[in-house]
């Protein structure tokens, strides 16, 4: 085979194995994407419950100070109905101390329901708290993996790299521009053999003269059909 071509052919096996690192290099980012989307999700639930407890303390307080208002109301009326002569007069204020007491009950029946309220918020977010600690470990672990598991793809990369530099030294750098050109489009495809007559980059069958150019090998051959180079391989 022309020498020019076996530098290529091996510098395409390189970049193979260069590209080959891709997918995984993906597949773990995206491992410790899940693992942070779930903590945020629940980190996120915890965070509403919280502040929605917090609203309904205020609801309470509110409640309360309300009550206070209606004991003390209440109480003018009681004062002010012993004083009071007439039947009308004292059906009158009946009325408003009764009004006054069902609204006292209302506030009441309200801070009962808050209050349970609260409660099973504070029971969810105690469930919730327990299982963000558990994934919050599997995303620390999940870290230190991830890095430990990049570290050892960048250093194989560095090493493929050192390779490439050295092949990529003893290509003539015509060849070489070439050989990236086609790169561009057809990627780890920009040199592919011939086989059984067609060209493995787009399986058309190449016509015979590329084909006689081919066996020749003295020159590097591109498939008349997609462009790439293509070659003979060695038996
Ligand atoms: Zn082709």
């Amino acid at each position: 085979m022309n020498q020019h071509l076996q530098k290529l052919v091996e510098l395409s096996s390189i970049d193979k194995e260069m590209s080959s690192y891709n997918p995984k290099i993906e597949e773990a980012n995206k491992e410790l994407e899940i693992s942070a989307k779930n903590f945020d999700e629940i980190s996120n639930q915890i965070q509403k419950l919280e502040d929605s407890n917090k609203d309904l303390l205020v609801k309470i307080s509110k409640n309360e100070s309300y009550i206070d208002e209606l004991g003390e109301k209440l109480e003018k009326k009681k004062v002010q109905s012993a004083s009071l002569k007439t039947e009308k007069e004292i059906q009158s204020i009946n009325i408003e101390i009764d009004i006054a007491k069902e609204q006292i009950n209302f506030a009441n029946e309200e801070i009962a329901r808050f209050e349970n309220y609260i409660e099973s918020n504070a029971k969810e977010v105690e469930t919730l708290k327990e299982q963000v600690q558990g994934i919050e470990d599997e995303f620390k672990n999940k870290e230190k993996e991830t890095a430990r598991i990049l570290e050892d793809i960048e250093k194989s990369k560095a090493q493929i790299q050192t390779k490439r530099d050295k092949i990529k030294s003893d290509v003539n750098v015509k060849v070489f521009s070439f050989y990236e050109s086609i790169r561009k489009w057809a990627g780890d495809s920009a040199i592919v053999p011939v086989k059984r007559k067609a060209c493995y980059g787009c399986h058309l069958v190449i016509n015979e003269q590329t084909y006689s150019a081919v066996l020749l090998s003295d020159e590097l051959i591109t498939c008349q059909s997609c462009g790439r180079i293509i070659y003979l391989p060695e038996e």
